[in-house]
């Protein structure tokens, strides 16, 4: 049976590279993905793009009022129809897996789309996204994912102190802050955020002991 899964970490973890790697994985076995990303992510628009410098466009966007089924159908249909007329037709006839990067700004709804690909339509889901926010709770499709996925795998990454990052903590011009909205999408500020993996020790430290 296909499944779910969710590959979850804290920023900087290379999710998006192992995302790539996973395509680049399928695609050299002659087999056919799509990628998908939510729109809400702008720093790179409809690529996905890694920390390595790999880059890849995704098939499609997916907006908060979306139906993923539904579009990943209309995809999953391209492909299909696109195979059937190909010299070889036995080459890249269907969608062998859908790849999502970003997918802790899905909606719960949306990421009940992705159990039903995986279960009822038969097609491997890989999702890939960072599991809390910069106050420490877990972004609404993250959320969701831990719930439904058949398979959890954590991507590690490393604090400043050594030990295993699990917090995002968010600098503005430098400085930490634990105020504000959960995506900083200010166009003007942008620039001026940046985040840094912690593990709960540096996080309590730099937050006198804030959590939320
Ligand atoms: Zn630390």
């Amino acid at each position: 049976m296909a499944k779910l899964y969710f590959r979850y970490g804290a920023m900087n973890s290379g999710k998006s590279t192992a995302l790539l790697q996973a395509a680049y994985n399928y695609e050299e076995r002659g087999q056919r993905i799509l990628l998908a990303k939510p729109e809400i992510d702008t720093k790179g628009a409809d690529q996905i793009s890694s920390r390595l410098g790999v880059e890849r466009t995704v098939d499609f966007l997916i907006r908060p009022e979306d139906d993923v089924r539904a579009l990943f159908a209309e995809h999953r249909r391209r492909v299909q129809e696109a195979g059937a007329d190909a010299l070889i037709p036995d080459t890249g006839a269907d969608v062998a897996c859908l790849l999502v990067d970003e997918a802790q700004f899905l909606t719960a709804e949306q990421v009940d789309d992705l159990l039903r690909i995986s279960v009822e339509d038969g097609i491997p889901v890989l999702a890939y996204g960072i599991r809390t926010d910069f106050q420490t709770r877990a972004f609404p499709g993250s959320a969701r994912l831990m719930e439904l996925a058949h398979s959890l795998e954590e991507l590690k990454t490393i604090c400043r102190c050594g030990s295993k990052a699990l917090f995002n903590a968010r600098l503005v011009g430098g400085r930490f802050v634990f105020d504000g909205d959960q995506v900083a999408i200010d166009e003007l500020s942008a620039d001026r955020v940046t985040y840094e993996s912690m593990c709960a020790r540096c996080y309590l430290r730099e937050s006198a002991g804030r959590l939320r």
